[in-house]
């Protein structure tokens, strides 16, 4: 029932910001949504974006440096963020997104800055929001980059779901929902099943790119330079194990792929909690003038970190009271109690974010493997 009311409470926050999208879709310059106060004044973001289709805007945040923002109550073409960076000689750029018309676009407003040659484009990690949109890339010639790991990951996954057909697919995710012994195990089950879906489907309609030079994390944090700036690359296990981030020193600014979100649950399908929580705490000694582009949600400062560091601790508090109580782990994924705070939170889905989160955290104590989710 919990899950009931946050997602009742999602959409109808949901269908307020899109009736606030059609209301400014008149005007040729939206302003920045939900954008944090105090940034609204940061200097380096532009007020006005250099292009919007409504899934997603792109915008100056820094000298040579533009963040592309999605914004998914207009669509999922993008679903992340990513952006790009231009020095005198070359530039770079982050992302594959979830469909080619979001790389597509990402291609354009690059292209309507500069004419320069595009070096690489870069999946911070291997997702399928952030890797599916990467034939536009290969076909433009653009080198695609990733973590060494990433198309071996994607290839693990992706072509076996593509031979398969949907209700195939969610057959054993649909039993979980049928099985369920209480409502909130219900809840939680279907949302499992609309998470898959949101996969599946997809993953179903691409043309699979691959990552074709792999990044060895043994040699970062590497260095590229652009011609007058210089990009450092760097690696930290957490959302997943193939996460990058990128860091441009001289101007503060990070992009940070899926390991910094803002006002959603972390997805831990494929995380390491534990490292990630290290890795937050990593960020959170940067700069204090550090301006964040996370893998979703709106470009934040050091508040983006600590909020997201909060959360975790949340799950890891109430986990570790109901562990310390003997509660079993099949229970205490269903025990978690949503905190008033984050009733707008997103969640990718219950058992991907909050279910897979307490399995690692109980696995990590008890010193045993925990019965999971199947979820390949
Ligand atoms: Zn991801």
């Amino acid at each position: 029932m919990r899950y009931s009311s946050s997602s009742f409470s999602r959409r109808s926050f949901l269908a307020g910001a899109s009736s606030l999208g059609a209301l400014y879709a008149t005007s040729k310059f939206a302003p920045l949504p939900a954008l944090a106060e105090p940034l609204g004044d940061d200097p380096r973001i532009a007020k006005q974006p250099i292009a919007d289709k409504g899934f997603a805007s792109v915008r100056k945040i820094g000298d040579g440096l533009y963040a592309t923002i999605a914004d998914r109550s207009k669509g999922l073409q993008a679903r992340c963020n990513g952006g790009f960076l231009i020095g005198h000689d070359a530039a770079i750029m982050l992302e594959g997104f979830q469909t080619t018309t979001g790389s597509s676009f990402q291609l354009e407003a690059l292209r309507s800055v500069t004419q320069l040659p595009i070096r690489a484009a870069i999946n911070t990690h291997w997702h399928f929001d952030h890797t599916l949109g990467n034939a536009v890339y290969g076909g433009a010639g653009i080198p695609i980059w990733a973590h060494n790991d990433a198309p071996s990951r994607m290839a693990a996954y992706y072509p076996r779901w593509q031979a398969e057909d949907l209700p195939t697919f969610l057959a054993p995710w649909e039993k979980r929902v049928r099985e369920a012994k209480t409502d909130s195990q219900r809840e939680h089950a279907k949302s499992d099943v609309e998470g898959m879906t949101g996969m599946f489907v997809p993953v179903s309609q691409a043309v699979l790119a691959l990552p074709n030079h792999p990044l060895d994390p043994a040699k970062m944090p590497m260095e590229i330079d652009l011609g007058g700036l210089t990009v450092v690359i760097e690696t930290y296990i957490g959302h997943t194990d193939t996460d990058l981030i990128f860091r441009v020193p001289d101007q503060n600014i990070v992009y940070t792929g899926d390991l910094l979100t803002g006002g959603q649950y972390p997805v831990n399908i494929n995380g390491y909690p534990t490292k990630w929580r290290s890795t937050l705490a990593k960020f959170a000694t940067f700069d204090k003038n550090t301006l964040f582009v996370p893998g979703h949600g709106q470009i934040c400062g050091l508040e983006g970190v600590a909020e997201m560091q909060a959360c975790f601790d949340d799950i890891a508090g109430q986990a570790e009271k109901l562990y310390n109580a003997g509660v079993p782990v099949e229970e205490a994924v269903e025990r978690y109690a949503l905190p008033e705070k984050y009733k707008t939170y997103r969640q990718f889905s219950w058992g991907f974010c909050i279910g897979r989160t307490i399995e690692q955290f109980y696995a990590e104590w008890s010193g045993k493997p925990v019965p999971v989710l199947n979820y390949s």
